[in-house]
């Protein structure tokens, strides 16, 4: 029989449980999404309506989540944390942002990258594993700080950063565009050009910097949804890092961001975005259950137009969702239920095999959860238009979806040019040449044009060869 979902003594209001894949979850993980629900019920639904009102880092939220242990979600039993697997952290996401806040979400997420990034090469190095000691008793927020004001989404092109090896350790420098939780954190983990880079961005290596080494402003944070997230720049300033701050070896960059920067952001942001569907059809349901036109004597939900709209929305949702869950169970089999002692072997890079997978898995909940909304909405009419019901909110953070990267541009682009040409031809740093789109450009050059072309490049060859 399906357990019954309670809001603190009473039924939940919006979908039960038989619309949940709780056949996924052990009842350990079951016991978690419980305790969740209940945060969420007494504190986190909240708190978020006042994020978003005040762009406010949800740290209230971070409080109590750590107060269940769960900033040690992934953190090896070891290390005191709850040694949980991939499909717990997206149902721990999709929880969140579906009964409690999505800006709160949306920080989790970012830890949770962190955290895996860190976790991944922990074993050496005792300032990461004290601090993944510590995430919980000292309520240690960790996040990812990628994108390049110069490259834009393309978050794996750190242009304006560099690091030097000096005496004692390392002088290093990185600018980011956005970095969720940027000023709030209390660690990040990023990436720069490596130590001794010669021109070759497939080169970065991974760095770990403390909340007192970087520079934000929060304070000229602003966007449409997820106000609470703090998405703002950063800046680290030549900051001299010891070499325990170098997390893994030096060039390291790729083979972390393909193990785990990119695996658990893609897995837990689309959690997040589901969530959010989640959260709107939940709205919907009740909403709808009790507006009554009184000239027809019905319901809004008796309506056949209505019925549609949230029907649709739970398969597409729930197509979503499974997606998510697969790839989720597929790196747990993967990894021996997110066992971190396999990267011992630091060329163990098993999540990276499903990689194009994970893309595919965003895509969906990201263009899935800009058509909820806009359905719920309308479902909703225009008491949906107004802040009352929490829709609008949820609307607005769910437009994030699509546009943080990887975009939903550059995803099915990614899928369908892998698909078609290979995985090699996506040429992630711009360092093979198009010989096709080459060879045709120079067909429309005149003989002028070609000889002007020629001795403009036999100029630029002469001056690298004598560089
Ligand atoms: C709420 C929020 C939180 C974020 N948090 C973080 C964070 O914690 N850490 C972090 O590092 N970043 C974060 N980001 C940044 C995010 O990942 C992107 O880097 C950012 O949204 C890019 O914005 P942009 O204006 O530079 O877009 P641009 O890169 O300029 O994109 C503009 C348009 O061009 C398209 N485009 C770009 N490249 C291609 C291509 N190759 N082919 C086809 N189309 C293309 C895009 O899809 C988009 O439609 C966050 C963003 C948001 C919205």
């Amino acid at each position: 029989m399906t357990d019954v979902k309670k809001w603190g003594d009473e039924d939940f209001w919006g979908l039960g449980f038989e619309f949940d894949p709780q056949w996924l979850l052990t009842a350990e993980q079951k016991k978690i999404q419980a305790a969740i629900i209940e945060l969420s019920r007494t504190t986190m639904r909240e708190n978020a309506v006042e994020s978003d009102k005040k762009l406010l880092f949800p740290r209230k939220n971070f409080q109590a989540l750590a107060k269940l242990g769960l900033l040690g979600l992934l953190v090896p039993k070891e290390l005191g944390g709850m040694g949980q697997n991939h499909t717990c952290a997206a149902m721990v996401v999709e929880t969140i942002a579906r009964y409690g806040c999505p800006s709160t979400a949306m920080c989790y997420t970012m830890h949770l990258g962190a955290i895996a990034a860190a976790t991944l090469r922990h074993h050496d190095n005792k300032t990461i594993q004290d601090i993944l000691r510590r995430v919980d008793k000292d309520v240690l927020v960790g996040t990812l700080s990628y994108s390049d004001p110069e490259t834009g989404s393309h978050f794996w092109y750190p242009v304006s950063s560099g690091a030097e090896k000096v005496e004692g350790g390392y002088r290093v420098r990185k600018k980011a565009s956005w970095t969720t939780s940027g000023g709030f954190a209390d660690w990040y983990v990023f990436q720069t050009t490596s130590p001794d880079f010669g021109g070759n961005y497939a080169d970065l290596t991974v760095w770990l910097a403390l909340g007192n080494e970087v520079k934000a402003e929060p304070s000229k944070w602003d966007g449409l949804g997820l106000r609470g997230n703090q998405s703002g720049t950063l800046e680290i300033d030549n900051v001299f890092l010891t070499p325990d701050r170098m997390v893994g070896p030096k060039g390291d960059g790729a083979s972390s961001n393909d193990e785990a920067v990119d695996p658990f952001f893609l897995l837990c942001s689309s959690s997040c975005w589901n969530g959010i569907s989640l959260g709107m059809i939940d709205i919907a349901k009740r909403h709808t259950t009790m507006k009554k036109h009184v000239d027809v004597g019905m319901r809004v939900a008796d309506y056949p137009t209505i019925q549609d709209y949230v029907g649709e929305a739970i398969c597409d949702t729930n197509a979503a969702r499974a997606l998510v869950f697969q790839m989720a169970k597929a790196m747990d089999q993967l990894t021996n239920d997110c066992d971190w002692s396999i990267h011992r072997d630091v060329m163990a890079l098993p999540r990276a095999q499903v990689l194009h997978w994970m893309w595919q898995v965003k895509f969906t909940a990201a263009k899935n959860v800009a058509h909820v909304t806009d359905k719920m909405l309308h479902a909703c009419g225009g008491t949906g238009y107004k802040p009352g019901l929490g829709i609008e909110r949820y609307l607005r953070d769910g437009k994030a979806g699509w546009v943080m990267g990887p975009t939903n541009e550059v995803l099915r682009q990614f899928v369908g040019k892998s698909a078609l040409l290979g995985f090699a031809s996506l040429d992630y740093w711009n360092q093979a040449v198009n010989e096709r789109v080459l060879a045709n450009e120079i067909k429309k050059l005149d003989a002028a044009g070609k000889r002007a072309l020629a001795e403009k490049l036999m100029k630029e060859a002469q001056g690298k060869a004598a560089e």
